[in-house]
């Protein structure tokens, strides 16, 4: 049996009311006119531009169109007695703070107007804007609402792109600047209220700008979309976003890191990943990444302080010489200022005579006689003392003054090397940059013709960063410095991207496994041995040497020896000296050396001499620290301490770590700290957490980034405590502070 109201009609009948209810005295309509204004809102309905609804006292629906039913994929007849609000769903933008909900609105009893809901189902996007009007018996009873819809998923999938173009990188589809700065701002905020912490990682493509400029502007774009792709495989911390802020800029935040171990690996794996070849066109090519890091609150409290703080990491890890992470900290103000001064006065310091070339020599790993020397630049800076060339060789290479400064190298090293006698060669290390200029075999010609060193006693040394970029440019300097008949090795193997295709499409004469690669060979459970022992065996098949570099110990020695790598560079043998000494040992003839260090070698325990607070209860001392591993260090500065006495070790800017004493003679003692130190990405060491500056704002500090310098001995003091006499006997370090430590 069909009720009145289930014919179409009868449904039109039933939403009009017939006359029934509202306020306003109702229009009365005549029974032809009734009819006509069905059939209208039929027609209306059908063409499908809107719809109607009705629901009744309770909330529930008493009429609605077909067209919605059909889009909730629900018989008409199964909705009807259903609350309304059922129907829809009410989706939020991020940044309408209101509260309303839909039960909240439809229970209001009040007209509306423009309500956009999207239509409750899984299966279809939908958006309706909906309105009703409430209705009114003629006693004010309310008798239910009634009204329209209209279909806006077109109007809102356009508003949606536009919104989209606006926050997000066209090329890459990562977040945009604009979007990684609101929601940036947004978190720190928020998470400032709930003291939490935030890291923010800003990320720069190293050589980019060469391979745009060789390969095209298309094919740096597809370069870029494919470090996005990358950098969304590499990063999956919860809640983080990634983001391109122009050119070959990235930004990743990342809410409630703040472990730096943590923050290290990430950092390590993001410049791996970015490292890989890259398919482009056809054309391979490779690029590295710099990475700086800061934390909230740590490194800055607004989101302006923190981008400034991770920028100055990222300026610090490119002067570095790229491909490495740096964290921010209050130093990198000062080292920016050195090595903005470094920069101005490398300018200078050729012309001043303040470079000079010192020879390290390479020896024949089986007889100890030296075969090579390599050429290693040295500066005496005036006011800096000796400048390190890991320090001025990056600096150079950025400020374009390396082409100076090689070429200058070049020269003196052939000179020096025409002195030496025999077939004793020298080598000199070429950067990237200098073996990119087309004039560069020229210069080398020169050189050569200049000091008159027979060519085959000139060895090159080029690193894989000269692969970057133009495939055929290289192929012919490659050829051109054949024809000269030099020799070229490509040095610091295994620090790279260390492809053996290199060495089969290159014409080297040698190659240098670096130190780094070399370190802890001769650990259990190392795996580089076996690799050495491949790469020796691809040299010889391909008649190329080898050099092992860096071997310091007498096991690494050994079993450079056993791997079968032909030539040792190290402080074993010797470090690099002035060429008159090198003329000196040679005066008869060949330069045997007796290899001499320590028996073992001993994991990485760094050399330091720093001041350092040492806090035990009411006490801060200032000590020396004489050296530095993740697991511990050596302290010079306090007398007759226990073994087992327990310190908090002040390293700074909010790094505290426990450490217990393990060993102890005299001023001396040995600590152990309860958690290891993690890579500061510098070459040093940090702690994994510091001292959060929500504590100190706890404890009556203002809210601010840490500041340099110790821990504030206050905050670690009981209120009201008695005060202790200091347990320990402090003595001044015999050792002198070096310039720099
Ligand atoms: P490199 O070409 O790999 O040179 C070897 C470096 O390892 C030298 O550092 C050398 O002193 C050091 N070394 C040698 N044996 C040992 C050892 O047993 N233990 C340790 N810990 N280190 C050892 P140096 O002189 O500080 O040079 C660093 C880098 O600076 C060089 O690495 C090279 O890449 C660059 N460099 C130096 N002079 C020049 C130059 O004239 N031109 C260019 N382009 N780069 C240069
Ligand atoms: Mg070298
Ligand atoms: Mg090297």
């Amino acid at each position: 049996m069909t009720t009145p109201g289930d014919t179409a009609l009868g449904r039109f009948k039933n939403l009009l009311g017939s006359g029934r209810g509202n306020t306003r005295a109702p229009t009365r309509l005549s029974s032809h006119e009734v009819d006509q204004a069905l059939l209208l809102m039929r027609d209306y309905e059908e063409s499908g531009i809107g719809w109607f609804w009705a629901s009744d006292k309770d909330g529930r629906i008493s009429y609605i169109s077909d067209v919605v039913a059909q889009k909730i994929g629900t018989a008409r007849s199964e909705l009807l007695g259903l609350p309304i609000q059922s129907l829809f769903v009410l989706e939020r933008d991020d940044d309408d703070g209101s509260e309303r909900t839909l039960p909240l609105i439809f229970s209001a009893r009040k007209t509306f107007t423009g309500l956009q809901v999207r239509a409750a189902t899984d299966t279809a996007s939908v958006w309706w804007s909906i309105a009703g009007r409430p209705q009114f018996g003629p006693d004010g009873t309310f008798n239910g609402y009634r009204g329209n819809g209209v279909d806006v998923t077109a109007v809102r999938q356009s508003q949606r792109d536009a919104s989209r173009l606006a926050q997000y990188d066209s090329l890459t589809g990562l977040a945009n600047r604009h979007r990684m700065g609101k929601r940036l701002g947004a978190t720190l905020t928020a998470y400032k209220a709930a003291k939490r912490s935030c890291a923010v990682m800003m990320l720069d493509l190293d050589r980019f700008k060469q391979v745009n400029d060789t390969l095209g502007h298309p094919a740096g774009d597809e370069l870029l979309k494919q470090v996005a792709q990358r950098l969304q495989r590499v990063i999956a911390e919860k809640n983080c976003e990634i983001g391109r802020l122009g050119g070959d800029e990235f930004q990743i935040m990342l809410p409630d890191v703040d472990d730096r171990g943590r923050l290290g690996e990430i950092a390590k794996s993001v410049i791996t990943m970015l490292s890989q070849p890259y398919q482009i066109d056809g054309s391979r090519c490779v690029i590295g990444a710099s990475v700086g890091i800061a934390i909230a609150p740590y490194d800055g409290v607004s989101s302006e302080e923190l981008v400034r703080s991770a920028d100055l990491a990222l300026y610090a890890s490119k002067g570095g010489g790229r491909g490495q992470f740096r964290f921010y900290s209050s130093d990198l103000h000062s080292e920016a200022e050195r090595r903005r001064q470094i920069e101005e006065d490398l300018r200078d310091a050729l012309a001043n005579d303040q470079m000079r070339v010192v020879f390290q020599p390479i020896v024949d790993a089986r007889t100890n006689t030296v075969v090579s020397l390599e050429t290693l630049a040295r500066w005496a800076h005036p006011e800096l003392g000796e400048v390190s060339p890991g320090v001025f060789i990056p600096i150079a290479e950025e400020a374009n003054l390396i082409g100076a400064l090689g070429d200058w190298v070049l020269k003196q090293a052939c000179i020096d090397g025409a002195r030496l006698p025999g077939n004793v060669k020298v080598a000199v290390n070429v950067s990237a940059a200098q073996f990119a200029n087309p004039g560069f075999s020229s210069l080398v010609a020169q050189a050569l013709a200049h000091s008159e060193l027979p060519p085959e006693r000139l060895e090159l040394e080029l690193t894989e960063s000269i692969f970057l970029g133009d495939r055929a440019a290289t192929d012919d300097m490659f050829t051109q410095l054949k024809m000269l008949g030099v020799r070229l090795a490509l040095d610091d193997f295994g620090t790279g991207y260390s492809s053996l295709s290199y060495l089969q499409h290159a014409p080297f004469d040698k190659i240098k496994i670096d130190k780094a690669f070399i370190q802890g060979v001769t650990e259990e459970g190392n795996r580089n041995a076996a690799i050495i022992a491949s790469i020796v065996s691809l040299a010889e098949a391909l008649n190329m040497d080898t050099t092992a570099e860096g071997i310091e110990a007498h096991d690494e020695l050994e079993e450079m020896r056993r791997l079968g790598v032909g030539q040792i560079q190290g402080f074993i043998y010797a470090s690099a000296v002035p060429i008159d000494d090198v003329c000196d040992a040679m005066l008869s003839g060949d330069w045997v050396i007796e290899p001499d260090g320590p028996s073992k070698y001993r994991p990485e325990r760094r050399t330091v001499l720093r001041k350092v607070g040492l806090i035990h209860e009411d006490h801060r001392y200032d000590v020396t620290m004489r050296n530095l591993s993740r697991s511990g260090c050596m302290l010079e500065g306090l007398v007759d301490v226990p073994i087992g006495t327990q310190f908090v070790v002040d390293f700074g800017e909010g790094q505290l770590a426990v450490a217990v004493v393990r060993r102890s003679a005299g001023a001396m003692q040995g600590l152990e700290f309860e958690h290891h130190l993690v890579d500061d990405g510098a070459g040093g060491l940090c702690t994994r957490h510091r001292v959060s500056p929500y504590v100190l704002a706890q404890a009556g500090m203002p809210l601010a980034a840490l500041p340099p310098g110790q821990y504030p001995m206050q905050l670690m003091q009981q209120p009201g405590g008695a005060i202790t006499l200091p347990k320990f006997g402090q003595v001044e370090a015999k050792h002198k502070m070096p310039k720099f430590a």
